[in-house]
């Protein structure tokens, strides 16, 4: 199913929260919806749901439109499977007839599965791992496998459009990083188009086709999970997805001179014309090249270590500024280093 969504926008009284937004998903994309709390997933996710009217702008699925001026297809109508961040299991089914219930019961369930009922459970339950747990009820299954239920119960009617909200923010961190691999395997066995809500840059950057990063209920950027992190085009993006410094400094062209630092000048051609004008490089933690203190650089002290396995996180005090960087390399708290730039990655993008 394709999406468009023109010029959408939604106020609750006299707050909007979302402004005149426009965006297109193709047949089959999956696209995370990114961004802080309060900046409108949420409220976008439940009109594509059909949960809310837009206060003004139309959504078209396939090409017909679902929701405008006068217009609410119901949520029953739209062919879309949701999986929430609660679960929402109900306590009285088990598995299997968790499955069965949206295959019976939705209208837009195609004749072919609603007449093959018994099959596509068996095939739900199957591509979720769920076979053996098919007796089972809610309260007899781990946090990771409600998770699986409620993604099986979403995809059993075969939805053309898969919404998630916040899918994996009940889980463990070592449980969110299994099932990011099998949201991934449902959307290559169902070829759905999938649209994903999250606060965590991570689930964006490892799982999407396209990310769309909202602040204050606009687009702040959208892109490809690459072009995101490594050519951010607001101070905002820098930070929220790539976790970057800013460092100041002057541009002349396409090099920039930081300010403090010495005998350096870094090549920025990929840097985007936001920080060109405001005098500013980002530069994410791990495209710091740390070095014990040099003639160059941008000099500093290790003012925190963090052990992180194959790596170190350290803080950075220089002059008035604190930077956050990612090097693999053995330094010492207070010990005095210089900063420079250990590669130019965005450049080839
Ligand atoms: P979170 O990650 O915290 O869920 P979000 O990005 O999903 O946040 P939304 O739930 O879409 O944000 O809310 C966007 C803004 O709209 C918030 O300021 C919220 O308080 C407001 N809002 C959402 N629903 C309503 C409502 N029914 N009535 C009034 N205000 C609402």
């Amino acid at each position: 199913m394709s999406i468009q969504i023109q010029q959408v926008s939604k106020s609750f009284g006299s707050y909007q929260a979302l402004h005149s937004i426009d965006l297109t998903i193709k047949d089959g994309e999956f696209v995370a919806i990114l961004g802080p709390s309060g900046c409108g997933k949420t409220t976008l996710l439940r009109i594509l749901a059909g949960f809310e009217q837009p206060s003004s702008g139309n959504v078209l699925m396939d090409g017909k439109v679902v929701a405008g001026s006068g217009t609410l297809l119901p949520p029953e109508k739209r062919r879309i499977g949701m999986v929430f961040q609660s679960f929402a299991l109900w306590p009285h089914m088990n598995v299997s007839e968790h499955v069965r219930f949206p295959i019976r019961t939705h209208k837009s369930t195609p004749p072919h599965i609603k007449n093959n009922e018994q099959n596509r459970i068996q095939e739900v339950l199957n591509m979720s791992g769920l076979s053996h747990l098919a007796e089972r009820m809610p309260h007899e299954l781990s946090g990771g496998q409600k998770q699986r239920v409620a993604i099986a119960r979403a995809i059993a009617p075969q939805p053309s459009l898969l919404l998630m909200d916040e899918p994996l923010s009940s889980l463990d961190a070592m449980l969110r990083m299994d099932m990011r691999r099998e949201i991934q395997q449902v959307h290559r066995n169902t070829k759905s188009a999938v649209v994903y809500v999250t606060h965590d840059q991570g689930e964006a950057l490892a799982m999407a086709d396209r990310i769309i990063v909202m602040k204050d209920g606009r687009i702040e950027q959208a892109g490809t999970p690459q072009e995101i992190y490594l050519r951010p085009e607001t101070e905002f993006v820098a930070r929220f997805v790539s976790k970057s410094n800013l460092v100041k400094g002057h541009w002349d062209a396409d090099m920039f001179i930081p300010e403090g630092g010495t005998n350096i000048a870094w090549p920025g051609k990929h840097v985007a014309n936001y920080f060109k004008s405001n005098g500013l490089y980002p530069v994410r933690p791990d495209e710091f090249h740390l070095q014990p203190s040099s003639e160059a650089g941008i000099m500093g002290e290790i003012a925190n270590v963090q052990f992180q396995g194959k790596e170190f996180h350290y803080d950075i005090r220089s002059d008035t500024k604190r930077w956050e960087v990612i090097s693999p390399l053995p330094f010492a708290l207070n010990e005095q280093v210089s900063l420079s730039l250990s590669s130019v990655s965005g450049e080839g993008v």
